[in-house]
């Protein structure tokens, strides 16, 4: 039996454009979004995408979503002692 070769491109996700500021992250896992909105639903059947860098998406979660939960190391935690952590390390 003859192995059927092909050559194939392979699209490999190793960063993103943040939808929001612009900022590039070059890498893979940020926040991205593709989601369609119900039936009967403000944007009915609609599909949004984006992606948001890390800094965009802290701003929208603190300002914009006063029940967030945060957690560290599986320990929730408050969105302060979170911050606290990013100054601790900025000032090294
Ligand atoms: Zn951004």
């Amino acid at each position: 039996m003859a192995a059927i070769k092909s050559k194939r491109t392979i699209e490999v996700v190793t960063g993103l454009i943040c939808d929001k500021c612009g900022a590039e992250e070059d890498r893979a896992g940020g926040f991205v979004v593709d989601y369609t909105f119900g039936y009967g639903t403000t944007l009915d059947m609609t599909t949004v995408s984006f992606a948001l860098c890390d800094s965009c998406l802290a701003q929208l979660v603190i300002n914009q979503i006063p029940n967030a939960v945060f957690t560290q190391n599986g320990k929730q935690v408050t969105v302060e002692h979170a911050h606290q952590g990013f100054i601790t390390r900025k000032k090294k």
